[in-house]
């Protein structure tokens, strides 16, 4: 891979910055903070509505990014991409407005490894709300969990028993806790078997591996620009355009209507039915030029180097005494993020410590609670990997961990 270092200006203005914490949000290179600077400098106006040269320079930029995310994740046409806040606000559009569709008894199978992004939504249908009276999936759907294993991986010993009833699958293609990549393709294709819909959280797959929606022949795939060296603000939400066709708006105003009277409105063609106000211009652009910068370094090549990182690191604390990683020993493919647990230390306590030697990891429960309920486990600490660490990192943060365990001892 090519040296990518010197092209991320926080690592000038930060020298000895070991960042370990691309999960929660990876940060940017140049060419993605000039895209949008460039944009405000030079091209600046509201899309689709001006009929000037600006405002159609604006909108052919950003109608540019949703071409380059169309052939990102090789979508069939841009109809299907639609441009939201990040993948939270994609699972929350799909629930408000696919789950309409269903009905009393529905089943969602969900698995325990979610994110609370794509838990929380889904409880909205299934539980009925004190304010709104009914649920709005006429009575209540049923949440089902697909189990993980102790190791780490989904359980799929059962799955067709767990497919029964069910309307829709949705997954996450990778665990921001655990790093288990997913065979969401398997479970596309049982899900189909069974009539029902498959959406895949790609918050975490989307930036470190290649993702192509007609292979893994999913109806639904969200994810975030800020986790892909984006900006924040922008996500997507590829949805197949037979689906979107039936689905009723999810936000209503501007933009997304075609004719509005005093009672009634119809809308606008796709994706712009589900585009209501003015969008994240600036962020959609910067998302475009975050996929070019991917596209030029190759995800494959990204993928191959954090295969290496994660060999490495789960040797490197193999050998560490007291210390557990979750999901070290998963069967599945597996990224490099290592959630970890230190006899005796509170994670909150290795987060500061690591801190003050510019080590920066997340402590907490990195909103997957039930994941570690399931493991016995309030909290972990998680450094997590992306195209910029390197394996010199990983020996940093064994050192910074060996530290830390000194201070409690
Ligand atoms: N799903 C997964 C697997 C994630 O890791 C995250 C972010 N931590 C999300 C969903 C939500 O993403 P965002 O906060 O960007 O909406």
């Amino acid at each position: 891979m090519k040296n990518i270092f010197p092209d991320f200006p926080i690592f000038k203005t930060n020298p000895g910055l070991i960042y370990l914490d691309s999960a929660a949000s990876a940060q940017k290179p140049q060419a993605v903070i000039d895209a949008e600077k460039n944009f405000y400098e030079t091209s600046y106006a509201n899309v689709h509505r001006g009929i000037y040269a600006l405002s159609e320079k604006a909108t052919e930029l950003y109608e540019g990014s949703r071409e380059t995310v169309r052939k990102f994740i090789n979508a069939k046409s841009t109809k299907e991409i639609i441009f939201v806040r990040g993948a939270t606000e994609g699972i929350n559009l799909i629930a408000h407005s696919f789950g309409q569709q269903l009905r009393k008894d529905d089943v969602i199978l969900l698995s325990e490894m979610e994110h609370h992004a794509n838990i929380v939504p889904w409880q909205a249908l299934a539980t009925p709300s004190p304010l709104r009276g009914a649920p709005p999936a006429a009575g209540g759907a049923v949440l089902r969990w697909i189990p993980v294993t102790e190791s780490g991986d989904l359980d799929l010993t059962n799955i067709d028993e767990l497919l029964k009833g069910v309307k829709l699958v949705a997954v996450t293609q990778m665990s921001n806790v655990l790093g288990t990549v997913n065979d969401v393709q398997f479970l596309a294709d049982k899900a189909h078997a069974v009539g029902a819909k498959i959406l895949v959280d790609g918050a975490q797959s989307v930036p470190h591996m290649p993702v192509d929606v007609q292979k893994l022949n999913c109806d639904f795939l969200v994810f975030s620009g800020h986790k892909m060296l984006g900006p924040t603000g922008i996500g997507v939400v590829y949805i197949k355009q037979e689906i979107l066709e039936t689905m009723e708006p999810y936000q209503r105003g501007g933009n997304m209507i075609l004719e509005v009277k005093k009672n009634s409105a119809t809308w606008n063609g796709l994706p712009y039915k589900f585009e209501a106000g003015t969008p994240n211009i600036a962020g959609a652009i910067g998302l475009g030029a975050a996929i070019d910068y991917l596209q030029d370094v190759g995800m494959e090549k990204i993928w191959e180097h954090e295969q290496d990182l994660v060999k490495y690191g789960l040797a490197q604390f193999s050998v560490l005494k007291g210390v557990r990683v979750l999901g070290a020993d998963a069967t599945s493919a597996r990224s490099a993020i290592f959630a970890f647990d230190i006899d005796g230390v509170h994670p909150h306590d290795i987060g500061s410590i690591l801190d003050q030697q510019n080590i920066a990891v997340r402590a907490g429960h990195h909103c997957a609670q039930p994941l570690h309920e399931k493991f016995g486990l309030v909290a972990t600490a998680r450094a997590s990997c992306y195209l910029y660490n390197t394996k010199e990192d990983i020996d940093v943060l064994v050192a910074g961990i060996k530290k830390v365990q000194e201070t409690f001892t």
